[in-house]
């Protein structure tokens, strides 16, 4: 067992212990579909288990509140120089705990209580920290969605100037968390400006594209960019933000001491660790391969006569509408026919969607983390039919076995480390 080392757990407790071992084995005998997840490596999870968890590190490298912090400027420093690298951009914090703690040291910089938000609407593929109503956004912020068109499936750029002429934002909200398609940053940027607003940019599911050159970047064009490190990214779970130089010291003051207090130190070696392996060609390729799985995967659900919501994906996601093939199963049935069958996925709204969140008529489907184990466009069709296999048959408890079956033979041939 290498990925994961249990032994002193085992001595002291047991109980944790066996999760451990439990999960290890569910990481290795599952097809994980989820689009937010992946598999780090074990450099980065080596990273993550270390001594730097020992220490305090208030402030920033350089301006410490605590003696004894030259390794972690060292690592702080490391990260920040290699985040720069990566994402060409002015500044880079990469304290944040997570996405949603990178986004609100942005709001704090720019918003005050009761300043309009224009962002993605969260059934249509939103995340919550841009604005649910029981969100910091949804109780600080007033909240004004602009959503996809129901023609397309893509956003409306026409609607979302409309909308930010009549409610004059302050700031405009872009990325998504289960949106399949490119997004024009600098259109967006356009609109911004014309009616006075920031744009920031949450690129927490597409940052690995980005840094990769497969998606346009929103460095050059919005003010501030935000992104997870766990997700394409495929680094340790956590967020950093970005931003143009004018606002760095104002960021800064907003992550430490506005919202947080002691750095996780042993998740920002880890980002630096990862940010190194992002900086490595090997990373373009694994980008470009999650992109021609995401393809295969979508071309091998269409034959199947499963309809896509906007008839496919320019990323590494996709979002099944199974309202048209399979009117009668919701999405969390789908999800957990799936994952009898060892294949990990999660129910979804979709947009315009009759069903409530807890049902939803869509599952989110995305390649980062089968890519990870090696998995190419082969692999992709067979697990199209094994979907569309277990749909079709209503969740049939003979079909689930074959299929899990036929999963635990896939995943021996592309085993974790
Ligand atoms: C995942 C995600 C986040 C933040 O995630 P955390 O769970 O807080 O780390 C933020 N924005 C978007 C668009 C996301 O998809």
């Amino acid at each position: 067992m290498s990925f994961v080392a249990v032994d002193e757990i085992r001595k002291v407790d047991p109980e944790v212990a066996v999760l451990f071992e439990r999960e290890a084995d569910r990481q290795r005998n599952t097809i994980e579909l989820i689009a937010s997840e992946n598999h780090v490596s074990p450099a980065v999870l080596q990273a993550m288990g270390s001594i730097f968890t020992n220490k305090y590190a208030e402030g920033y490298p350089g301006k410490r509140y605590y003696g004894g912090c030259v390794n972690m400027d060292g690592v702080e420093s490391l990260a920040i120089e290699r985040a720069k690298k990566l994402f060409g951009c002015d500044h880079a914090n990469v304290q944040a705990h997570s996405g949603s703690q990178a986004n609100t040291a942005v709001y704090l910089a720019v918003l005050n209580p009761g300043d309009t938000i224009l962002s993605l609407d969260l059934s249509h593929g939103g995340h919550l920290s841009h604005g649910m109503k029981i969100n910091i956004t949804g109780l600080l912020y007033h909240i004004v969605h602009y959503g996809v068109s129901p023609k397309t499936f893509q956003f409306d750029m026409a609607e979302v100037r409309r909308l930010a002429i009549e409610h004059k934002p302050k700031l405009i909200l872009t990325g998504a968390s289960a949106y399949p398609r490119t997004i024009d940053f600098a259109k967006f940027t356009e609109i911004a400006k014309e009616v006075g607003a920031v744009h920031m940019a949450d690129i927490a599911h597409i940052a690995g594209l980005v840094a990769t050159g497969l998606h346009p970047s929103p460095i050059p064009v919005a003010e501030f960019v935000t992104t997870t490190t766990h997700k394409t990214l495929r680094g340790p779970r956590g967020g950093m933000t970005m931003c143009k130089a004018d606002f760095a010291k104002k960021l800064d003051s907003r992550m430490f001491p506005g919202i947080q207090g002691g750095p996780l130190m042993h998740v920002i070696a880890a980002k630096a660790v990862a940010f190194a392996e992002a900086l490595k060609p090997e990373f373009k390729t694994y980008q470009q391969q999650i992109l021609k799985n995401a393809q295969a995967l979508c071309e091998g659900l269409k034959s199947a006569g499963i309809h896509i919501v906007s008839g496919g994906t320019d990323n590494h996601l996709m979002l099944v509408d199974l309202r048209p093939s399979h009117p009668n199963v919701t999405g969390k049935a789908a999800e957990t026919w799936l994952e009898a069958a060892n294949i990990i996925t999660n129910k979804n709204m979709i947009p315009f969607d009759e069903r409530k969140p807890v049902e939803t008529s869509g599952l989110r489907l995305g390649t980062p983390a089968i890519t990870t184990r090696g998995m190419k466009e082969k692999e992709m069709k067979l697990i199209a039919q094994w979907i569309s296999a277990v749909l079709t048959n209503n969740g049939d408890a003979n079909v689930i076995e074959k299929t899990r079956h036929d999963v635990l033979g896939l995943c021996k041939q592309f085993p974790l480390p």
